[in-house]
């Protein structure tokens, strides 16, 4: 009844008192995601050439590196034309964030600043449609898992936006989103079995989360024989959901795990159907292509929405695997048969909560000044190395600042060193590891 209540009467209240068009969109795209494929791709063709044109008539840095490269939206008639167009590196957006900000676009607009998934922290706006969009095309997704519109979420992630705005958000959040917290930021025993008491009383519809906070959960509940849990769906996202993790997730819930893939940068890249073969694209705001024209290698995202700051041809850092398959369920949104980059660690504090390398590497990229990226290895219980590759800003109160963000997080014992490097080393097939703990994986399995 409640759920009715939500999805029928607050959600469109809400959505129209906040002049959201969300709930349109996402009929929109409930509608049009079974389209065939050519449809589909002349959709993302009609929206590539628009944002092409409006970033090279207003916004500086792709004017200069187009004209540069002597390319122009005019030539591009197909998407794969886009080829020759260069591309947008972290680099580029951290050093030259404003010559990404288009000169014409005068409307409503959010700032993310996001450490995104290689600890490079970069500021991105997303205009207010584009915004409006995209949590659409997230709703259409967690409609994937089985979780419809009004029913409960119970989530699994690092500090809870809501608790940033007060009692309006909390207001928000108990009429609105009626979403149960977990913060993984602090892992500790108690808050997992408050946690799964609220989710055991709430009965959420939806339980949604990093893929390795879920499988701790999940492992919980096993070892203590609960198995009365059944969310209709389960959403899997910013790390990589390794097979041992769903199979424990999946028995416990007694519900398929859906899998999901995008960045800070654009949001939703990609996420698993019912089918769970493969991603599909969220084609309706991006388009992605692999660097090297093969199906496998680094992969690189044009958002087809974001007219407030363009992201053509950026590189996020992961790597992907691409795929010509059709989907049994009949969409005709391309598929990604797999993500294989992106890495998230956990560090254990010397009481032993867990901390989420995601949370934590977060905190460090955006408060310290003067990192342009940061890598955290935990040696030992009580020993960091702080790997910073510094911008010209770094100083004496940067490492003040490291000093106390360490004591804060993991208390008086902890000590840590710097490490000023060139660059953050890469992993065997290019992938970034932001947080690497020597000894969390033994404090995980104790916690079990
Ligand atoms: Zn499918």
């Amino acid at each position: 009844m409640l759920d009715f209540l939500n999805r029928h009467v607050v959600q469109p209240i809400y959505a129209a008192k906040a002049g959201s068009r969300h709930l349109q969109y996402l009929r929109t795209l409930r509608r049009t995601q079974f389209d065939p494929p050519e449809i589909v791709r002349a959709r993302q063709l009609a929206a590539l050439q628009a944002i092409l044109r409006h970033a090279f008539d207003t916004v500086p840095f792709y004017r200069a590196a187009w004209t540069a490269a002597g390319v122009h939206p005019n030539d591009v008639k197909d998407l794969a034309d886009l080829r020759q167009f260069p591309i947008v590196t972290k680099t580029d957006l951290r050093t030259r964030a404003a010559e990404f900000h288009s000169e014409a676009y005068r409307g409503p607009y959010v700032t993310k600043r996001t450490s995104g998934s290689t600890g490079v922290p970069l500021t991105i706006r997303l205009d207010e449609p584009g915004k409006q969009w995209k949590y659409a095309g997230t709703l259409r997704g967690d409609e994937w898992s089985g979780w419809r519109l009004g029913q409960r979420v119970a989530k699994v992630w690092g500090n809870p936006e809501y608790r940033h705005f007060g009692l309006k958000g909390r207001l928000r959040n108990a009429l609105l989103e009626r979403a149960v917290h977990l913060d993984t930021v602090r892992l500790t025993d108690g808050r997992m079995r408050e946690f799964v008491t609220a989710i055991r009383r709430h009965r959420p519809g939806l339980l949604f989360g990093h893929a390795h906070s879920l499988y701790l959960i999940a492992d919980r509940l096993k070892k203590q024989g609960i198995d009365d849990v059944r969310p209709n769906g389960i959403v899997s996202t910013a790390m990589p959901l390794h097979d041992w993790q769903r199979k424990t997730i999946e028995e416990v819930f007694g519900t398929k795990a859906t899998d999901r893939y995008g960045c800070e940068e654009t949001s939703l890249i990609a996420g698993e159907c019912e089918v769970h073969r493969g991603l599909h694209v969220n084609a309706d705001s991006v388009h992605v292509e692999v660097e090297s024209g093969e199906s496998t290698g680094p992969l690189l995202v044009t958002d087809l929405c974001n007219r407030a700051m363009p992201l053509i041809r950026y590189r996020n850092g992961d790597h992907v695997t691409l795929t010509d398959r059709a989907c049994s369920c009949s969409r005709g949104l391309p598929l990604i048969e797999k993500v294989e980059g992106r890495d998230a660690d956990y560090v254990v504090t010397p009481t032993g909560s867990l901390i989420s390398g995601i949370s934590l590497t977060e905190n460090f990229a955006c408060l310290i000044e003067g990192t342009a990226q940061v890598q955290i290895v935990q040696e030992a219980v009580t020993h960091l190395r702080l790997r910073i590759v510094p911008s010209e800003a770094f100083g004496v109160d940067s490492r003040r600042q490291i000093a106390r963000l360490v004591g804060d997080t993991f208390g008086p014992t902890m000590r840590h060193e710097i490490e000023l490097v060139d660059a953050i080393p890469q992993e065997p097939g290019g992938k970034y590891r932001f947080c690497i703990s020597k000894v969390a994986p033994a404090a995980a399995r104790a916690l079990r």
